[in-house]
């Protein structure tokens, strides 16, 4: 799906809200820029590791903000711990402990047939293998579970709401950039009634 199509869906035409949704990988970079030489200190690979940071004070003051400091260690542990974590398949991320909302699908075309793998796609950049037609957040299982939701302009993009918990989760196919996938989250938000 097109970056145009997701800006359409969240913003309509209020270009104030299509370009903070349009800068907002940006925005988080340079907000991200001073953490590039912090180093998290981990107590115990226990995840999530956000949890086990013994020096988020100093996160907080170089951040100013909690929930900042949060996200921007949690990016910092992605990148240095993520290999730590190949095998992962919870239900919540390792690093950050977010439950996943964005799910990215991709199809590889085989000898005979053609086949497709999920991806979790967190926030904090870790990404790891995911079931189908689970919820992250009650470990319900099976398709009859599922309200599946499709959105006018957007292919390939399907949301699924819980009928056990009602937690929405989004998978889509192709490659989404980071505009497309910060958007495709809020449109989550908005289909779970928020
Ligand atoms: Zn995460
Ligand atoms: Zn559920």
């Amino acid at each position: 799906m097109s970056r145009e199509a997701v800006l359409e869906a969240v913003c309509g035409g209020e270009a104030e809200c299509r370009e903070e949704l349009a800068n907002a990988p940006k925005e988080v970079e340079s907000f991200l820029g001073p953490f590039s030489t912090f180093v998290p200190i981990v107590g115990e690979l226990k995840p999530p590791l956000i949890e086990r940071v013994e020096n988020m004070a100093s996160a907080e003051a170089l951040a100013g903000d909690r929930e900042l400091a949060r996200l921007a260690v949690s990016r910092r542990l992605a990148e240095l711990y993520r290999d730590k974590f190949g095998e992962w398949e919870g239900d919540f991320c390792p690093i950050c402990g977010r439950t996943p909302v964005l799910f990215l699908v991709r199809r590889q075309q085989g000898p005979l047939f053609e086949t497709a793998s999920k991806t979790a796609k967190c926030v904090c950049g870790f990404s790891w293998r995911y079931r189908w037609w689970r919820c992250p957040n009650c470990g319900a299982e099976g398709r009859e579970n599922f309200e599946v939701f499709l959105r006018e302009g957007l292919e390939g993009v399907f949301f699924y709401r819980c009928s056990k918990c009602g937690y929405v989760h989004v998978e889509a196919y192709g490659e989404p950039d980071e505009v497309v996938q910060y958007g495709l989250r809020i449109l989550a938000r908005y289909v779970a009634g928020d």
